[in-house]
């Protein structure tokens, strides 16, 4: 894998935007490999395809590209609402990959995949309808709340210019896939544990530290009456899939 995109590709284009495309798409066509099987190349869609960017010859993954000259934040800008939702209830919305360039020297700085299993619809926020005076009057697009994705969902293949160790990245990707067999309300408790896990910033916890989440959750979940009991059943999810184990009675730790 190396770092710099191929610039005498971006001679032929006038916008910006357009030279960090065809840049960007050239660079993961040639250095990224498939996160879920390892193969060692990604195929490019042919333009305009409804899903994804790219996918795997040998396993089908999908994969959407989006670039950026800054950091991943805490949301990520998308398109239409209600064609995100509607990808996500039918399951065909794409692996995520944010890749991160360095304008100074073409290169990049950060490349992540948010896994497909991460996307459940309450990560999707609806923005405003576009003004009245706007080209698409009226047109809603919607923003991904990244910051409410647990750590686990955020896999970086290149940090901070680091090329991170391939098999861990594959390995840590397939650690999760099991979220794919999840049914929607479940996942989404899960996935907000796991992030109630990651804001405790502890390998070893207490089940009494967790429960200091019950009001956040009652909040998220008000029709709820057991939270309480509904945290220790996503704790015993997340240890049956080895995210977590079971140490002594009332705590875990991270595996
Ligand atoms: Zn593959």
């Amino acid at each position: 894998m190396e770092l710099f995109f191929n610039t005498s590709l971006a001679e032929a284009y006038h916008s910006k935007l357009q030279k960090i495309r065809v840049m960007s798409e050239d660079w993961v066509n040639n250095n990224v490999y498939c996160v879920r099987c390892g193969h060692n190349k990604l195929a490019r869609f042919e333009n305009n395809k409804p899903v994804g960017d790219f996918y795997c010859a040998n396993c089908k993954e999908e994969f959407e590209l989006k670039s950026k000259k800054s950091k991943l934040g805490r949301k990520i800008v998308d398109g239409a609402y209600e064609t995100m939702i509607q990808k996500i209830e039918k399951g065909d919305i794409p692996n995520f990959f944010y890749l991160n360039y360095d304008l100074n020297d073409y290169s990049v700085n950060n490349l992540l995949i948010i896994p497909k299993h991460y996307f459940t619809k309450n990560i999707i926020i609806k923005r405003p309808p576009l003004s009245r005076t706007a080209r698409r009057a009226g047109w809603v697009g919607c923003n991904i709340d990244v910051s409410s994705i647990p750590t686990s969902g955020k896999l970086y293949l290149i940090y901070n210019k680091q090329i991170i160790d391939k098999n861990m990245v594959i390995s840590n990707f397939k650690k999760m896939l099991f979220l794919r067999n999840q049914k929607e309300d479940l996942k989404g408790w899960l996935l907000d544990i796991m992030k109630c896990i990651d804001l405790l910033n502890k390998k070893t916890f207490t089940l009494n530290e967790i429960y200091t989440f019950e009001n956040f959750l009652k909040l998220k979940y008000p029709k709820n009456n057991n939270i309480k009991a509904k945290i220790r059943q996503q704790l015993q999810i997340l240890r049956d899939y080895s995210y977590l184990s079971f140490t002594q009675r009332g705590e875990y730790t991270l595996l």
